[in-house]
Formats: C-alpha cells, structure tokens, sequence
C-alpha cells in the first residue's frame, strides 16, 4: 500500500538537521501540504508513498531552508548608499533618508527585492525590524516566506509614527491582525535600550508578555553602547534589559557582541535566541561576538545577515561561512564552530533563536516543509569525499555559494524551481529599485551640496539670526583693561572666565550661506581655575555676512546656531569639511552698562596658534541700522577708554588672523 503526498523530492543527500543528524545519501522527503510527512533513504519512502509530483534530485543536497536570524529586509533599496562610516555617523546619513523616503510602498518593494535574494540563496524564515511592518507582512505572506517580523518602536519620530506611543499603538494593531498567521509571527521590537526611555522598555514587554509574542531588539552591538550602558545605568545591557522587563520576554537579542558571561547565563535562563551577525559586525568594527562560548553554554544562538545597508547582503550562506571562521580565530582554535555546528545555527538553532524552532529549521515528520535544494555539481565543490560522516557539511558550508540553490520550497509551496523564482517578479522589483534609487540618489545629492542642507537634516536647525556691532584690537599688556573696568563710567554686571576651543571646517562648496562651520567648546573656569561645566555649539557662517562701518566697526551677522549634541569626531566625519583650522584662546568676559547701554568685553589671548599679546573686543547685540549705528559711536568711546583707537583695530576674525599665522609659519611650497 503506498500512501499519496502532493511532493516528493528523492535521489539526494538529504541533510536532515534533526536531533541526530541523520544524513541520507540517496535519500528522499514527502510533503503534503504545508508539511512534512516522511525522510528517510529513497528506496523506503518511494516504497511507501506515491506523488502527484516527484522530483529526481541527483548530485544535490536536499536540507532545511537557512534561517537569516536577524535583518531589516526594506533597507535592500539603501544597499551601498553610504559605506565605510562608523555607525553614528552612517545613521546620521541614514535617518533623513528614512523619514523622507520609507513609506508603505517603499517596505513593500524592499521586502520584493530582499526576498527575491534570500530565496535565491535558499533561506526560507527570517527575523525582521523596520517600520510599516504591517505592509511587510501582507508581501512576505504574498511571496510566501516564513518570518518573525518585529514593528520598531523608539522615542524619535518614526517614518510611520510620530512619538512612541502611536508606535506601540501600530505594534499592538499589527500583533492583533497577524497572531496566530500561519506563515508571519508579528512581534514587538523595540530598536535598542539606547534608543529607548525605561518607560518604553517597560511598556514594550507589558505589550509582548499581553500577546505572547516574541520580542526582537539590539543588545550590546558595540563597545560603546556597553560602555555607556555601564557608564550611564551602573550595568551591563543585558542586566538594563532585565530590569526593565524585556528578559520576561520571549527575546531575540541581536549581535550581543560585548556580552560577558553573566550575561550569556541570564539570557540562557529565560530562553532568549541570539542573532549572530558576523558581516555586519566586521563592517562596522563593532567585534567579535563571543559566539563559541554562548554555544558551550547551550544557548539557542542563529545566524543574521543585519540590514543590506550594513553587510551589504542577504547572502546567508556566506554569512554562515563567516561564521565559522571569525569564530576560529577569536578563539585561535580552527577546531571551534566545525561545518556541521555552523549549518546547526544556520538552520535548527537559528529556528529556535527566532521562537520558531517547533515550525522549521530542520526536517522531521510534523514540521513545514521550509526546503532548499542545493546543486552540488558546481565545479568550486569538487571533487567530493566520503570518508568522514561531516563531509556533506564541509561542503555545504565551506565551499557551496548561494546561487547553487536550484529549489526552494517554504511552507510546502513552490518558492524557486529551477532557479526561476515563482512568486516574486524579479525583473519587476529589479526595475522599480532602480528608480527608487534615482530619487534617493537626487535627494542625497541636493543634501551634499551644501553644509547647511546637511546641518538641517542631521538637527533641525535652529535658524537664529543675530546681528552684532563689534571691534577688535591687539594689546601688550591687559593691565589698562582691568583698570578702565574699575572706572566709573562702567558698571561691570557679570564676569566669567572660559576657554575656548574652536573648530572651524571650512568648504570649498560654492555656497555663500556656508562658508565654514564652527564648533566651539566652551570650557567654564572658575576663581580657582577649575573646569565647571563644558558647553559645545554649533555655527554656521557665510561669507559676506560682515559688513565695516565707516569707523571700522564691524557689523556681522551670524545665522544658523545648533547646540552640538555629539562629539567633535562626529562632524568631522559627518561633513568632511576639505580643510579644519584650530583656534583655542583663554577668554575672559564682562558683560557691562556703558551709557545705559549693554555690551560684553572679551579679553582673549590666542593658544593656538600661539600670538603674543592680548586681543580686546567691544560687542553689542542690535537689531536695526539705526541702533547699530548708535552702538557703533559708543563703542568707538569704549575703545578710547581702554586707551586704544580705531585706526589700530583689527579687521579680521580669529579664523582669518589663524589661518595666515598659520601660512607664516609653514609657507607653502
Ligand atoms: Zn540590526
């Protein structure tokens, strides 16, 4: 009696994954409907079952779909748009780009794009995280992949939600209408702890736990962020995380590459999966992720591409390879990670880490046919021996490619046959990209061509304008400045004492608005000449934005001001200025009444580049021709009190004088 199953591929080496690795040479797997019915050697199964189709499969390898552990599918349509960046800096470039394209339609099509890949290099589940997961959803379900798909939620302003609570609201909405899917397992997914409040934290495993639905996240990526964690919060992440809830969660922690052993038992206690993304993790030199040891210590550990912006593909067999070898030399142990543990984590470990290990990941009677069939005939993957039991895995993982895959099965149904794949126009999605990237390239483009377009995007700048009436002059000594402070004539109101480090980036870009960016850090120095506080701004100056009034009082203007809320390396690499000059001076500042009028007196002497002497300023603030003309008067009077006058007044501001000291003191060749 032969009982009938609507598939049946035979004749391969079929690499089962199962508990005990059975491996069958000429082996055969029988499918009905979305599941597997029998594996076993071909000569038994044919026996036993009888199919509508049957598949010869000589020279290949029939296994389980690979298992991409941890990705952001969209970000297909942002591959190669800005590499060899650290990570602050490359999502400085990112976000605007994110807020002004990613939208339902464009998921959708990164999704057609990053399936099309995937299915070709034979994975069939996956984990994601990005925004619009919902639409997600509907074309992952369409192409017919298996995926944990994870809504983001962070307190910025998102593409698709304002703040964090219309966030959570879209998770709770998506989780609603996708649980209990046969093919997509919606989850929460907040985007890392320092992207969150405790408070999203909290409400994020309140919202997983209310569902039971899985919950996907960045732990401990780089060294910094585990730093910080334990600079800012006293803890590890993962003990942050705990703390707020996210490890009574069923969790898939991504990268956990500065994780220490503590937090390898914590994450192994509640059942967490780690997503190991190798490619990325090298790209961005976040490290090495202590892979061999989580496995010792029996955690569910998967293998992830990341995003195609940061990898910059979805190639999962030769992130597994990757894998493998990053793991021997952390360890300096070539016998770490072997071939048939890494097709484990690949395939069987990868399902568990992503909570999907009863569904798929390996094959077994009962589980779906998620399925990949490999060309072995290729001629990188000759000759083949069979000496050793492993071989097949050495093969698989050391020297098989993606595009060995001829068939792919997910769910039982027919995703690539022949290499043709059946459920996503390729040449479609191919073309569509295409002109997306003409829109991004035209965006990115316009954003390029000036500093003060790339300063509005990174901070919303804010467009304070503000005239100044000013004069500066050289000084010996600034014995007759403290003096003519103690006069009569002025009332001293405030005084402080700073130093002051300036960055001037200076560009040759053509625009007048932007000439150069200065950051400055002011460093508050008080009586006993301690540092009390540091402050750090930005300004952006144009050219002609000064104008010399007859009695060589400058008014200026100065326009564009953003507090600088991250480091100096920051700027520097997010705009590239084409020159920098550095200019620190030691200043102290009065602010004083002179004729019922307000003005502030810097006394500066230059550090760097180090001048002899002292440099006085005058400066007021005015708002119309008339007052600045009335103040300009007054400060030619100041001037005369402090014993100067204007014809010794310098013209120039502390960049120009720094840049032609400067050129005196390394002329150019
Ligand atoms: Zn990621």
């Amino acid at each position: 009696m032969t009982e009938s199953v609507d598939i049946l591929l035979r004749g391969g080496t079929v690499v089962t994954m199962n508990e005990k690795f059975d491996v069958f040479e000429d082996g055969a797997v029988a499918i009905r409907g979305d599941s597997i019915i029998a594996v076993g050697p071909t000569d038994e199964i044919v026996r036993a079952y009888r199919a509508e189709e049957e598949i010869d499969c000589p020279d290949t390898v029939i296994m389980p779909g690979l298992v991409n552990a941890h990705t952001h599918i969209p970000m297909t349509l942002m591959r190669g748009l800005n590499d060899d960046l650290r990570l602050d800096v490359w999502l400085g470039y990112l976000m605007p780009v994110e807020r002004e394209f990613v939208t339902p339609e464009f998921v959708k099509l990164g999704a057609r794009v990053a399936c099309a890949e995937m299915i070709r290099s034979g994975v069939t589940s996956f984990a994601d995280m990005f925004y619009y997961e919902e639409s997600i959803a509907e074309q992952v379900a369409e192409i017919g992949m298996r995926a944990l798909l994870g809504q983001t939620i962070l307190v910025f302003p998102a593409p698709d939600a304002e703040t964090f609570e219309d966030a959570l609201v879209l998770c709770r909405r998506f989780i609603k209408r996708w649980n209990g899917h046969p093919l997509i397992q919606p989850a929460v997914a907040p985007h890392a702890w320092y992207t969150a409040t405790p408070e999203l934290l909290l409400a994020c495993a309140d919202l997983a736990r209310a569902f039971d639905v899985p919950l996907h996240t960045h732990v401990s990526e780089t060294k910094l962020e585990a730093d910080n964690s334990v600079n800012q919060n006293h803890m590890s992440v993962v003990a942050w995380l705990e703390q707020h809830g996210i490890l009574d969660t069923k969790l898939l922690a991504a990268h956990c590459v500065h994780i220490d052993e503590q937090d390898m038992f914590s994450l192994r206690r509640i059942g967490a999966g780690v997503a190991h993304c190798p490619s990325s993790n090298l790209k961005l030199a976040s490290g090495i992720a202590p892979v061999a040891q989580m496995l010792k210590l029996g955690l569910k550990v998967g293998v992830g591409t990341d995003g195609p912006a940061s990898n910059n593909d979805l190639d999962m067999v030769e992130e597994m390879r990757l894998a493998s070898f990053i793991a021997k030399v952390a360890a300096q142990n070539p016998t770490v990670l072997p071939a048939r543990q890494t097709l484990e984590i690949a395939t069987i470990s990868g399902a568990r880490a992503i909570h999907m290990g009863h569904l798929t990941g390996s094959l077994e009677p009962g589980k779906r046919a998620d399925i990949a069939v490999r060309d072995m005939t290729g001629i990188h993957n000759q000759p083949h021996f069979h000496n050793h039991p492993d071989a097949v895995y050495s093969r698989i993982v050391y020297s098989s490619k993606s595009y060995d895959v001829a068939h792919v099965l997910c769910n039982g149904r027919w995703l690539m046959r022949d290499r043709v794949l059946l459920t996503v126009d390729e040449a479609a999605a191919r073309a569509d990209a295409i002109e997306v990237a003409k829109k991004i390239d035209a965006f990115v483009m316009e954003r390029e061509a000036s500093p003060y377009n790339k300063l509005v995007l990174l901070s919303g700048v804010q467009r304070l304008e503000s005239f100044e009436v000013q004069v500066k002059a050289p000084l010996d000594d600034d014995e007759i400045v403290h003096r003519t402070l103690k006069s009569d004539a002025i009332q001293v109101m405030r005084v402080g004492h700073y130093r002051q480090y300036d960055h001037y980036f200076l560009f040759d870009s053509g625009d007048p608005d932007a000439a150069r960016l200065r950051y400055r850090e002011d460093e508050f120095i008080n009586e006993a000449g301690e540092v009390t506080q540091v402050r750090a701004r930005l300004t952006l100056i144009g050219e002609g934005e000064r104008e010399e009034f007859p009695n060589a009082v400058m008014l200026s203007r100065s326009r564009f001001l953003a507090t600088a809320d991250r480091s100096l390396r920051f700027y520097q690499e997010y705009f590239a200025p084409a020159r920098e000059l550095r200019v620190h001076k030691d200043r102290y500042r009065w602010h004083i009444l002179y004729k019922a009028t307000d003005f502030a007196i810097n006394l500066d002497r230059v550090l760097e580049p180090e001048l002899p002497g002292y440099f006085l300023e005058i400066k007021a603030r005015t708002w119309s021709r008339t007052d600045a003309e009335r103040k300009a008067v007054l400060i030619t009077e100041l001037l005369g009190q402090f014993g100067l006058d204007l014809s010794q007044a310098e013209r120039r501001e502390y960049a120009e004088i720094a840049l032609s000291a400067n050129a005196e003191k390394s002329p150019a060749l």
